[in-house]
């Protein structure tokens, strides 16, 4: 048997970009696939639910807490080397650190992403996507962890991507490893293109606030934020969350606000935009536990 470091009644809180929010009952670093097989089959004797979370970048956890077992992957899940265009990195390296990694090889295909705070792991359990880019458009192979404790390695084609979506929503595998195939590029461009993007961003997105970026996906009759601010939305708060003035598809903590005012107020947009245009918003932002 593996030794794994349980800690219980764990605050999530430092975990999640949107700094609120309640404990994990179980909380576990995980530091190999043998200790996540482990703990993966602790949950299934003790029939609590699993959660393995990335940065955090796209969760909300409930103020009540999340009774079950709280993954995390430790550092020994951040790594990544390139052959010629083959990028192949471990599901906890952060996004950005990928992203300009391509860019100092001269690498083009995720150079618009640098700005998305997540894990690759989140980015592609979310399809996370941004300026024209997906990173679905670059997989060549995703290695995860099956509910059976199995290793599965899937083509871009079986993991049946589409915007924001892919089959580990539905299949609960753990994504542990990733290859991306990217295209020669010249590297002042694909430099000027990145830092171009994360300027958009500065002047676009509430930075300075927690969140968890976009709250809801992009809807087939135009953009969230359209639709939100044509609703008169754009500062409306509950508790300490609002929909910020700058961007009006983010919902930011501006002051101490709890994971329930965030939940409240996402759900006060959509029945707001419902009523007035006709459009239900759907979540992107993932809300984990009772709300
Ligand atoms: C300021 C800001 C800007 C953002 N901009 C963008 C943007 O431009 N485009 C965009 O798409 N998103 C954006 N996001 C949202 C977020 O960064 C992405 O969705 C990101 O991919 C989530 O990664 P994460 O590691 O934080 O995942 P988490 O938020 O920790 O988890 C998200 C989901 O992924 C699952 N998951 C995480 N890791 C794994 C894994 N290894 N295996 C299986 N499942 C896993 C979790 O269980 C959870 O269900 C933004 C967020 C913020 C705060």
């Amino acid at each position: 048997m593996t030794f794994v470091n349980i800690q219980e009644n764990y605050s999530l809180r430092h975990l999640i970009s949107f700094k609120t929010g309640g404990e994990a009952r179980f909380f576990v670093e995980i530091e190999s696939l043998e200790q996540l097989i482990e703990i993966k089959k602790k949950a299934v004797q003790q029939e609590l639910p699993f959660f393995l979370l990335g940065r955090g970048t796209n969760v909300v956890v409930s103020d009540k807490g999340f009774n079950g077992y709280v993954a995390h992957l430790a550092r020994s899940f951040s790594d990544l080397s390139i052959e010629e265009t083959i990028l192949k990195a471990k599901a906890g390296t952060p996004l950005s650190r990928i992203a300009r990694y391509s860019v100092q090889e001269s690498l083009k295909g995720i150079h618009l992403l640098t700005g998305v705070p997540g894990t690759l792991g989140g980015a592609v359990y979310m399809n996370a996507g941004a300026y024209g880019q997906e990173i679905s458009q670059t997989i060549v192979e995703v290695k995860s962890l099956n509910e059976e404790g199995q290793i599965i390695c899937r083509t871009a084609a079986e993991c049946e991507f589409s915007y924001r979506h892919s089959i580990f929503q539905e299949n609960k595998e753990c994504i542990f490893e990733v290859t991306l195939q990217l295209e020669e590029g010249e590297q002042e461009v694909l430099e000027k293109e990145m830092k171009a993007a994360i300027q958009k961003r500065i002047e676009s997105q509430p930075l300075n606030y927690p969140s968890a970026g976009s709250v809801f996906k992009k809807p087939a009759e135009g953009s969230a934020w359209a639709l939100i601010e044509e609703a008169g939305l754009k500062g409306t708060s509950i508790g300490g969350a609002s929909v910020s003035s700058k961007h009006a598809n983010f919902i930011v903590n501006k002051n101490n606000a709890s994971a329930q005012d965030i939940y409240d107020l996402s759900n006060l947009v959509i029945e707001t935009v419902l009523k007035k245009s006709g459009v239900k918003l759907e979540r992107e932002i993932i809300f984990l536990g009772d709300f």
